[in-house]
């Protein structure tokens, strides 16, 4: 628990980085570094393929593991994908759901997405909601409609128990993989928003529990002044969590 009385979250999206082969090497690394008090909880979502053999090489750690991507069917034919239940199985507590990559290249729409949610909450694991605006939606002065409107459709079905299982993760699309980073005042604010959106649908003791993560080029040495904003409980970090000791260096950050 941070001051602010909720879970500061420090999340890895691996996306389709990285090789099976290396992930002794990455997870020795990494237990080696990981600061060892229990500050925040640290996750690393990772292809599918490797969350099972990463549990292994980390068990004992204080790392949780997670993926990118699940499908918002429960089980049968269809082919290619990943069901909360497989995944629930194998070892996984938490799933990103609604990533702007998927948004962009697979055509995920918010109803996709706050199916997906539900199927990942049913099966008992941890959402990672992504939310986030365009650069031209930003510069059109129209980012909070936006991240709202995110919200409202991806939550529709949620109650507020589901909602204080859900972590969002506030990522501005012009921020993710350009080195271009939200200031600390723009990521403060949205998340703000983020806040007030989910008290107005749910209630004031739900918005307080729920953990609002930035992502967006955090680094080591962005991440300390991003999590120390009020309304910022964590980071979810693309680049700099392919290198362990960056990512590591994010998870002190998250003590200061
Ligand atoms: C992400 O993929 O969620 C992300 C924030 O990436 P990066 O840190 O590389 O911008």
């Amino acid at each position: 628990m941070n001051p602010k009385y909720r879970k500061t979250v420090i999340a890895g999206n691996w996306k389709m980085n990285l090789l099976p082969s290396g992930l002794k090497d990455y997870a020795g690394e990494l237990k080696l570094r990981l600061p060892k008090d229990r500050a925040c909880e640290v996750v690393l979502c990772v292809p599918a393929i490797m969350a099972a053999p990463l549990l292994r090489l980390l068990r004992g750690s204080r790392v949780s593991l997670g993926v990118q991507d699940v499908s918002a069917e429960a089980s049968g034919a269809y082919t290619g994908e990943i069901s909360a239940a497989q995944l629930r199985d194998a070892g996984v507590k938490y799933v990103i759901v609604g990533h702007s990559e998927r948004r962009a290249y697979h055509g995920e729409t918010d109803e996709l997405i706050g199916r997906k949610l539900q199927r990942v909450l049913a099966s008992g694991m941890t959402p990672i909601l992504c939310v986030g605006e365009t650069l031209p939606q930003r510069d059109a002065g129209a980012e909070t409609e936006v991240v709202r409107t995110q919200l409202k459709l991806a939550l529709a079905g949620l109650d507020a128990a589901a909602m204080r299982k859900t972590v969002v993760a506030y990522e501005p699309v012009w921020a993710i993989g350009t080195g271009r980073t939200a200031s600390p005042a723009q990521a403060q604010e949205m998340c703000r928003e983020i806040r007030a959106a989910i008290r107005e649908k749910f209630d004031a003791r739900t918005a307080r529990a729920v953990t609002v993560q930035y992502g967006g080029s955090m680094n080591p040495s962005n991440a300390a002044e991003l999590l120390a904003q009020p309304d910022v409980d964590g980071g979810l970090i693309g680049g700099a969590s392919l290198d362990p000791v960056k990512f590591c260096q994010i998870v002190e950050a998250a003590k200061l």
